[in-house]
């Protein structure tokens, strides 16, 4: 039996960790889940039956959560560092958006956590030094974001000198084929339907501007221990194959399923078995075409940022990532119009001189930095 704890239990991966739990009773427990502060899905989550440990990070509506249940909490950061690093715990899931559980990662790993990773961000900004301490804790990291769990899967077993080139695929976003229309006339409606996958907003954004591609890639590098240079791109429109692996004899290992994310976690918590599920089948003979484009970088200037970024390496990552979060966040809250989102990005990683190889403290302030510089080129943006 594998007791797992879910990070982010409120959200799109969080929901769908919660129900391959529940699918597979015999060998997956809940041990707890943690979530930020929307403690009223919480509740309504938990309805089917409290685990044994719940943290909420948001200490105001943790407060709230315990007046409310009369259960007991564990409160703040301090709180889901004793959640991911609990006795009772073998497997976290961490399944929030965004940078903020960096900590919490880095302390269960040290625990010796076996880890199931769809927080991509997390390896943006700290994957050297994420990848060293699952090495030195002997423990192990499966992804869950679907193209790198689909390359995980290729890479099964194949030595590193095999691997020519890892090759991420993408939907293209909500707006692949819209770009014509000009970003400034993009709506966000738009914005937010992507045609393939149903997720939570700040990626939806991300897939929209195609800085998830971006941000994807340096996850593969950090993950697979590839070159940056040999990790390609290609936009996939009908989203069945998920990655590919460019093998040295140029054989391509291909990954497919449905885009459902209940696959990926349940790998990443099954590996290295692999059990059956109720995920729906592709039917090969309903697939019509599978075609594969070169991402229009013009058109998708984050995924150009993001591989600068990535070439300049080091706290350039972290600029990056900290900014996009940044001015996703105000996009969302209509504080920046779509076609700024690109322009910010750049002007906070020009200000930005990358350091090599950071250790946690020197992260969490380029973070803390980026943030803060985007901010401000928002609020000249929005007064100008
Ligand atoms: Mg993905």
């Amino acid at each position: 039996m594998r007791r797992i704890a879910v990070v982010g239990s409120t959200g799109s991966i969080g929901r769908s960790a919660l129900d391959v739990i529940a699918s597979q009773p015999d060998r997956l427990q809940l041990a707890g889940v943690a979530v930020r502060g929307r403690i009223d899905l919480l509740a309504a989550q938990l309805t089917r039956g409290h685990p044994p440990l719940v943290a909420v990070w948001d200490e105001a509506q943790a407060d709230r959560y315990a007046r409310d249940t009369g259960r007991p909490v564990l409160r703040g950061l301090d709180g889901l560092i004793e959640l991911v690093s609990h006795p009772s715990v073998d497997t976290v899931v961490f399944a929030a958006s965004g940078s903020d559980t960096l900590i919490p990662l880095v302390r269960a790993i040290q625990s010796g956590k076996r880890i199931a990773l769809a927080s991509k961000e997390l390896l943006v900004m700290a994957g050297e030094l994420i990848m060293r301490l699952v090495r030195e804790h002997g423990t192990s990291l499966v992804p869950i974001d679907s193209e790198h769990a689909a390359l995980f899967q290729c890479l099964h077993g194949v030595p590193r000198d095999q691997i020519a080139r890892l090759i991420v695929t993408g939907s293209g976003g909500p707006l692949w084929g819209l770009q014509a229309a000009g970003a400034g006339l993009i709506t966000r409606e738009q914005v937010l339907a992507h045609p393939k996958w149903s997720m939570g907003p700040k990626i939806t954004v991300d897939s929209a501007t195609l800085m998830n591609k971006g941000l994807e890639v340096i996850e593969a590098h950090w993950l697979f221990d590839v070159p940056l240079e040999r990790v390609r791109v290609v936009i996939h429109p009908e989203a069945v194959v998920h990655a590919l692996v460019e093998m040295a004899d140029g054989s391509l290992m291909a990954q497919m399923s449905p885009c459902d994310m209940r696959l990926p976690i349940q790998y990443a918590l099954s590996f290295p078995e692999r059990w059956t599920s109720a995920v729906p089948r592709v039917e090969l003979t309903r697939l019509s075409a599978l075609r594969f484009f070169e991402p229009d970088r013009d058109q998708f200037p984050c995924l150009e940022l993001a591989l600068q970024a990535a070439r300049s390496g080091g706290t350039a990552c972290v600029a990056l990532n900290g900014a996009n979060e940044a001015v996703v966040r105000a996009y969302l809250e209509d504080h920046l119009a779509f076609s700024e989102i690109p322009r910010v990005i750049a002007g906070v990683l020009e200000q930005h001189r990358a350091a090599a190889h950071p250790n946690l403290e020197e992260i969490l302030h380029v973070d803390a930095w980026s943030r803060a510089a985007a901010r401000e080129m928002i609020a000249s943006c929005s007064t100008s």
